[in-house]
């Protein structure tokens, strides 16, 4: 038994979206039915599905940031009711029993590796998973999250569930907090979670922009300073400053002048993911201040339903424009530009015909 779902899907790297149906599979002990409110636009889906990382299945049913509410539990399911809010980020299963999946870092799993919430294998369907373009989506419970904020907050909770927990997985890894200077490189989708994650957590935020136009709106989401990183002569001031640097940006760029800007012993994480490499950084930039360069995997669901709360306790949520799913290629074309304040949520009652 399946359910019928509809959906916006692309059928090759240049089409536009349009509407496409497909079936769910029907409720298994273990899962949860969610009727979707939003999906956020991440630019990983952008990423899928105009073909710019290889892999990309199509028809492609993009979203990974989805909150919405339960429709159907399965007979196994406890701790989630019918009519409750959900969440549920960029994964739907993993092995569930290696050492990272034990540890709750389900991204890292070592035998399957995560099963993505879309273009990843379907277990039980066969043929690879569809995302949360769409009105319905049902998932193991392992892999769903409660939400806790108000109804009211729902278009710019989505977010949260890549944006947030992708920025503040390596904040609290390094442990980013009072007393620590932090640059977020890129005010996009999860460079403005992570100014005002890292602003929750204590610390003194830095924004490093290609977009001077931004400024205003860093400042407002709680950054202390503003860097135009095309600047070489701001750039030039920041040497040697910070803590820890978070680099968001979904392009290839010069890693060096950014690495320049870490204190001895800093730390420089990335978690955009070009299409094409960033120019090799000169190993003498490490080396000289004992700098480390590293990188970070959105974050495990124990860690997601933290960040969820940590959210709801310090009253934060994304900064989103509400879209209609008609519009989501005028959406991805905007992101390119750099052009999303901040984030974009879908909200999916525009799929009713
Ligand atoms: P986004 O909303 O498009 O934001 C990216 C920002 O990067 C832009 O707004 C822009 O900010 C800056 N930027 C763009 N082009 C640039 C360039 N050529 N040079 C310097 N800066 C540039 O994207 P997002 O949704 O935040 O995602 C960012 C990246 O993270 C993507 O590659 C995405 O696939 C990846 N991602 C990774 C993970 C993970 O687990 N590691 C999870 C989710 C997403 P300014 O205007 O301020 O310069
Ligand atoms: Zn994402």
């Amino acid at each position: 038994m399946t359910r019928p779902t509809r959906s916006y899907a692309v059928q090759s790297p240049s089409d536009p979206f349009a509407p496409f149906s497909f079936d769910r599979r029907d409720l298994q002990p273990d899962d949860i039915g969610i009727d979707i409110l939003f999906c956020g636009v991440c630019h990983s889906d952008l990423h899928t599905a105009r073909g710019e990382w290889p892999g990309t299945q199509y028809p492609c049913v993009p979203g990974h940031e989805i909150v919405g509410r339960i429709s159907g539990v399965g007979s196994a399911v406890t701790g989630f009711e019918v009519g409750d809010l959900a969440g549920v980020g960029c994964m739907v299963d993993s092995c569930g029993d290696c050492a990272s999946c034990d540890a709750s870092e389900e991204q890292y799993c070592e035998k399957t590796g995560f099963v993505g919430t879309y273009n990843g294998p379907d277990s039980v369907l066969g043929g690879y998973t569809f995302g949360g373009y769409s009105d319905h989506i049902v998932v193991k419970q392992r892999f769903v999250l409660k939400i806790g904020h108000a109804e009211a907050d729902l278009a710019a909770v989505a977010p949260l569930l890549c944006a947030g927990i992708t920025t503040y997985s390596p904040l609290r890894h390094w442990k980013v907090g009072p007393g620590q200077k932090v640059g977020v490189v890129g005010l996009g989708g999860l460079g403005h979670m992570g100014v005002k994650l890292a602003a929750a957590m204590g610390a003194e935020v830095t924004v490093f922009t290609t977009s001077p136009g931004k400024r205003e709106d860093a400042l407002r989401l709680g950054a202390k300073e503003v860097i135009v990183s095309r600047d070489a002569d701001q750039m030039a001031t920041q040497a040697s400053r910070f803590d820890f640097i978070l680099d968001t940006v979904a392009a290839p760029h010069d890693l060096d002048a950014l690495l320049a800007c870490l204190k001895r012993d800093g730390t420089m994480v990335l978690v955009g993911v070009p299409d094409s490499p960033h120019p090799s950084p000169n190993v003498g930039n490490l080396i000289f201040r004992r700098r480390a360069l590293a990188g970070s995997l959105i974050g495990g669901i124990a860690e997601t339903q933290e960040m969820l709360d940590f959210c709801k306790a310090h009253g934060l949520t994304s900064d989103v424009e509400v879209i209609p799913i008609q519009k989501i290629d005028e959406a991805y074309d905007r992101i390119v530009k750099s052009d999303v304040k901040y984030r974009f949520s879908i909200d999916m009652a525009s799929l009713t015909p």
